[in-house]
């Protein structure tokens, strides 16, 4: 059979792609998204002393915060990215639409990078890894900082079809996900409403705006952002997983559980990310919450054989040759 005869293989699929358009995309969303909340925390201090703060910025703030901070780990990261339960459809709208507000990026693109942090973790391809920009004092600093927020000016794309095909088949995810600029939006609107209706006036709406919005995603940005920096280079390490995923016990309440990272690379199918009841884990307890609602099911967690059989013995392995 002549090369021309011979059928024609289809060509590999892509797991990533790079053009300029999808940079041009990134660029507009890590300045409006992650740049500009650093300049919402600077205009929020300037305007205290037009507008002091009171107990409705801060109930916006840390309302907003555990909202959208719950949003991401329950929805966008332990239900739609690694399917660890199953949530009633309403439950996955909320999840999806509160989730958008932090303005990590839709849906679908965080689910996607996501999977594909956690298939090369550490390695080649991981979108957000502290530990590939070399070695010494300068290495680390450049991949701490690529690693919390850097890495999001520009990078690969996953392909969507190959990392969410799932979600591609959720109609009402793929609605949500359309709208992803204008929940964003939203999740400014409402606390600039709040503060303008409890002060009767204009400056109480800015306030409202500035902490329940600027400063709520900045806060909850760097909390989201630090376990991929700081927790793949610094922590605890209890369990066997691919690539350099560490624990980072003190930090569990603010980050709603999130920082059991360790536990998570090593148990991703594990709807609790403590493990044990002691490890405060507020997202699971969340989980738990619609599960006795009776809002979710499925909710199963890793045998204790299981959770022994990687548990690291550093000693042990050390021995091994
Ligand atoms: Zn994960
Ligand atoms: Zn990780």
């Amino acid at each position: 059979m002549s090369g021309e005869d011979a059928p024609r293989r289809p060509a590999p699929r892509k797991l990533a792609v790079d053009s300029p358009y999808l940079h041009r995309l990134q660029r507009r969303h890590f300045l409006l998204f992650d740049v500009a909340p650093i300049f919402g925390v600077v205009a929020a201090l300037a305007f205290l002393p037009v507008h002091p703060i009171g107990i409705t910025e801060v109930a916006l703030l840390i309302g907003g915060w555990a909202a959208t901070g719950l949003a991401i780990t329950v929805g966008y990261h332990r239900l739609f990215t690694h399917r660890t339960f199953r949530a009633a459809p309403s439950v996955q709208v909320v999840l999806a639409v509160l989730g958008s507000m932090a303005g990590q990026g839709g849906v679908l693109s965080w689910v996607a990078i996501h999977r594909r942090h956690h298939e090369n973790a550490d390695r080649d391809g991981d979108p957000h890894s502290p530990n590939l920009s070399g070695g010494g004092f300068r290495g680390r600093a450049r991949g701490l900082l690529h690693s919390h927020f850097l890495w999001m000016r520009r990078h690969e794309y996953p392909n969507i079809v190959h990392y969410a095909p799932d979600l591609l088949k959720n109609r009402l995810l793929l609605r949500v996900s359309r709208y992803y600029h204008w929940w964003v939006a939203l999740g400014m609107a409402i606390p600039a409403v709040i503060g303008g209706l409890v002060y009767q006036s204009w400056t109480g709406a800015v306030s409202g705006l500035l902490w329940g919005g600027l400063v709520r995603m900045f806060v909850l940005e760097h909390i989201i952002w630090a376990i991929n920096s700081f927790l793949h280079m610094f922590g605890t390490m209890p369990y066997r997983a691919r690539g350099n995923s560490r624990n980072g016990g003190v930090f569990a309440l603010l980050s709603f559980g999130e920082s059991w990272h360790n536990n998570h690379h090593a148990f991703p199918d594990s709807p609790s990310f403590g493990l044990q009841w002691y490890r405060l884990d507020p997202g699971y307890w969340l989980i738990c919450l619609l599960a006795a609602a009776g809002l979710a099911r499925d909710v199963e967690v890793p045998s204790r054989d299981r959770l022994e059989a990687r548990r690291r013995r550093p000693a042990a392995d050390a021995a091994t040759p």
